[in-house]
């Protein structure tokens, strides 16, 4: 039999070591990446005295097939229910209807951490010549800001009359032909997200977290946001953590909290890396930025992304890539990002034994040459192999 994890009043997860686990395969590559990384896991588990009682539900162009929906009830209670889930790429629909089902999900569950850990694993061709440096963890607000969905189209009576409305009462000049969007940002959304970013901090002894904003343009949003991070701190964390301002650099063994302006960070990451640890940043800043850091450490073929809610224990683990269809059924691209995601879902349950043994196996699988044709083309020497082979050599080395 097996159970379930449930979140205790403590507000801490309380694991079995037989979870019932929810999962999307996830469409297009899905069906090659998806069975690879789950033999990963099971073994890694297996080898900690755990194991996972997979339950499959459906989402994205599969289920549509199946079903005639593209996000079925079933799908939603299940990770209601269970609370940790992890899913492959999924299609788009295309015109009408869902915008996204990444962000149907994390609208429905209210998942407002998008957390991005981005790091080199010895061995992956990088662009950069000391990839090592960088280690850092975004928190990107995931339910405000841009991702809130809220524009009109340009043309429609809807963005006439908003035009007027702010004319007239807010004094404010549009020109008549705009589309305009919307960018809400909130206290209670912002405090959240970096509540949940000092916590991981203060939690992983991380030295400092970075308040990544572009306030000196958008006061009253980004900058708002700058604000109510430092305000947060002094309120809630202060015998963990210390703003700049309140330290003058010198943090001493607290977290520091510091803050960057969103341009400038983007050059920073790549010139300084070694300045930055965990970032916590509204939602279009932490999506470039994510992106932009991942690049240096091998690109999106391998990097990981997890969807939470600490106060709910909801969370779900997904591969950032997207499904690549051109490449579908054919076993062969890299399974990394999805079982990273893996990774990180064990290290969010507690499971860091196997999470930390899947890593070093796949560093191993590495450093041996053994790599997808999307590592192979970038390496001397390297043995080209299949996706589900790349999966059997970390089993093998674990
Ligand atoms: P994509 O599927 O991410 O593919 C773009 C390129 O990234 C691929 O051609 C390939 O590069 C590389 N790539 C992707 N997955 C890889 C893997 N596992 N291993 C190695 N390389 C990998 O992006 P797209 O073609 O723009 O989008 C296709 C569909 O995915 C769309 O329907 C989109 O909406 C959806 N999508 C879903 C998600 C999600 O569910 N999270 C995210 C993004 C996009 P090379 O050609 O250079 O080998």
């Amino acid at each position: 039999m097996s159970a379930m994890i449930t979140m205790g009043s403590d507000g801490i997860l309380h694991v079995p070591d037989d979870p019932v686990i929810p999962f999307i395969q996830g469409d297009g590559t899905g069906i090659d990446i998806w069975p690879a990384a789950q033999s990963v896991l099971d073994a890694a588990a297996a080898r900690h005295g755990r194991s996972i009682a997979w339950k499959e539900v459906l989402a994205g162009q599969r289920a549509y097939d199946e079903t005639g929906e593209w996000l079925p009830q079933e799908t939603v209670d299940a990770f209601r229910e269970h609370l940790i889930g992890i899913k492959g790429p999924l299609t788009t629909p295309v015109g009408g209807g869902i915008r996204s089902l990444n962000v149907a999900l994390r609208q429905i569950l209210d998942l407002y951490v998008c957390l991005r850990p981005v790091r080199w694993f010895s061995g992956v061709p990088s662009p950069v010549k000391h990839p090592e440096k960088v280690d850092v963890v975004i928190f990107r607000e995931n339910t405000e800001d841009i991702y809130a969905g809220l524009e009109v189209e340009q043309g429609t009576a809807e963005a006439k009359r908003l035009i007027e409305l702010l004319h007239d009462e807010m004094g404010w000049t549009i020109r008549t032909d705009s589309g305009v969007g919307i960018k809400p940002v909130s206290v209670t959304g912002s405090k959240r997200l970096v509540r949940a970013a000092l916590d991981y901090a203060v939690a992983r002894g991380r030295k400092s977290v970075t308040l990544v904003h572009k306030g000196n343009i958008q006061k009253y949003t980004e900058g708002a946001f700058r604000n109510w991070g430092y305000e947060l701190t002094r309120e809630e964390f202060s015998d963990v953590a210390v703003g700049w301002d309140d330290c003058g650099g010198d943090p001493g063994d607290r977290v520091l909290v510091k803050d960057a302006i969103a341009d400038i960070t983007l050059q920073q990451v790549l010139t300084r890396p070694e300045d930055f640890d965990v970032i916590a940043t509204t939602n279009l800043n932490g999506d470039y930025l994510s992106d932009a850091v991942a690049a240096q450490v091998g690109g999106i073929g391998i990097a990981p992304g997890g969807n939470i809610n600490y106060v709910s224990g909801h969370g779900i683990f997904e591969a950032t890539h997207g499904t690549a269809p051109k490449y579908a059924g054919q076993d062969k691209v890299n399974p990394g990002s999805v079982l990273l995601s893996g990774v990180m879902m064990f290290e969010h349950l507690g499971w860091t034994d196997a999470a930390d043994g899947i890593v070093r196996a796949l560093e191993a699988t590495i450093a041996d040459g053994i790599v997808t044709y999307d590592f192979a083309r970038l390496m001397d020497d390297a043995t080209e192999v299949k996706c589900s082979e790349f999966a059997s050599a970390i089993v093998d080395r674990l």
